[in-house]
């Protein structure tokens, strides 16, 4: 298998240097737009493309109010501060993710809830979701959610749509309303995914995206939080610029803010990317059907986009037959130049989340010990020549 599947990809990318898992291409306007922003000084949190930017995604994604920030965690930061998540509080997401969702809890004095994945989507389970509230939290007088024993108020559902394929936000959306949860989409990966229809991350009350290098469109670095309502962006983008009331000399801020946006610079980036964004989206499905091609027939099953969601398929994967095939392959690819991956250690393994509240993480477990992630740098036809 290893051998064959070695030869396809430096085919594929028509190679034989490195093969990385996924670098950034930039093939339209990035020089001339970020050339601009030099020439005009306004490189940093004054400028046009800022707000371009911001209209592009939200023209793309359908959101009512898109606020830019530094990266993705600041996102996802800003999206559960605004969602009300404080310092004490609980919040479920997934321990197959990577750590920037965690990390974006901790921050805020808050904590995660382990729940597991589901094998149709490698994100949240709504199932084991309903079954870890069910026994572990009731709804107190006032109707806020609270863990059982401790009295916790656990205020948010985070899933994150795993290498871009959407979880099935239907079911968590109507879990999330029994238990008055607010649902925050860790969309990170997923630009370009959509769950029957509508853009990953505009399903919960708030959504958040990341440009960083590896992701499907990148600005150097640099997130996106999706808002629900205008009212409610508006007021996002007030907290992610220190809460200044404008005024043309006096500095008055109204409530603490953050120190979050994202500078000019890397937003001309961002819309110069924005107009790759739906070759690269052909580009990669066309990669993931050829990935898929080659696996058919094999005990190698490549991951593919849930029946109800079109995907980006931002990160190829692909599940082996057992835990030693999946180590094979790691190395045999590595040492061949191609670069392949296994999934993110489980966040309930790491020092910092081992004592978090977890339910029970069988599909987790299994995934963890037998996925591997597959070069996925959309191909250009001229790619290497
Ligand atoms: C990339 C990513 C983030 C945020 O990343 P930044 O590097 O801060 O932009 C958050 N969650 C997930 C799942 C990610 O993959």
């Amino acid at each position: 298998m290893n051998d064959k599947l070695i030869t396809f990809i430096k085919d594929k990318y028509s190679t034989q240097e490195f093969i990385p898992l996924h670098v950034p291409s930039f093939t339209a306007k990035e020089k001339e737009y970020v050339s601009s922003t030099i020439d005009s000084t306004f490189v940093s949190s004054v400028g046009k493309f800022v707000d371009l930017f911001e209209k592009k995604i939200e023209g793309y994604t359908k959101t009512p109010k898109a606020v830019a920030t530094v990266n993705g965690t600041a996102a996802l930061h800003t999206a559960l501060y605004m969602a009300g998540v404080r310092h004490g509080d609980l919040v479920i997401t997934q321990a197959l993710t990577f750590v920037a969702t965690c990390n974006a809890l901790y921050h805020m004095g808050a904590k995660p809830i382990f729940v597991d994945i589901s094998m149709d989507s490698l994100g949240l389970c709504p199932i084991a979701l309903e079954e870890y509230l069910e026994e572990n939290a009731y709804l107190d007088m006032d109707g806020v959610c609270k863990k059982k024993g401790t009295n916790e108020s656990i205020k948010a559902v985070v899933p994150m749509h795993t290498f871009g394929h959407p979880v099935d936000l239907d079911k968590i959306l109507r879990i999330c309303s029994v238990w008055n949860l607010t649902l925050v989409e860790d969309a990170a990966e997923s630009l370009g995914s959509f769950y029957k229809g509508i853009h990953t991350g505009t399903i919960g009350e708030f959504g958040a995206l990341s440009f960083n290098g590896n992701k499907i469109i990148t600005t150097g670095g640099g997130g996106m939080v999706l808002c629900g309502s205008e009212s409610i962006g508006a007021h996002t983008k007030h907290v992610t610029t220190t809460a200044k009331i404008p005024h043309p000399y006096e500095f008055y801020h109204d409530e603490p803010g953050f120190n979050f946006r994202l500078p000019n610079i890397n937003a001309a980036l961002g819309c110069a990317q924005m107009e790759s964004l739906d070759t690269f989206l052909i580009q990669k499905r066309n990669l993931a059907n050829d990935y898929e091609s080659f696996f058919k027939g094999s005990d190698y099953i490549f991951v593919k986009e849930p029946n109800y969601a079109k995907s980006n398929y931002w990160l190829n994967a692909v599940i082996c037959p057992s835990v030693e095939a999946r180590e094979t392959m790691l190395q045999e690819t590595n040492n061949a130049n191609v670069m392949t991956r296994p999934v993110w250690k489980l966040m309930h393994r790491l020092p910092m989340f081992q004592n978090c509240y977890r339910g029970h993480l069988k599909n987790s477990e299994w995934i963890e010990a037998h996925l591997v992630n597959l070069p996925s740098t959309p191909i250009d036809k001229v790619y290497g020549s």
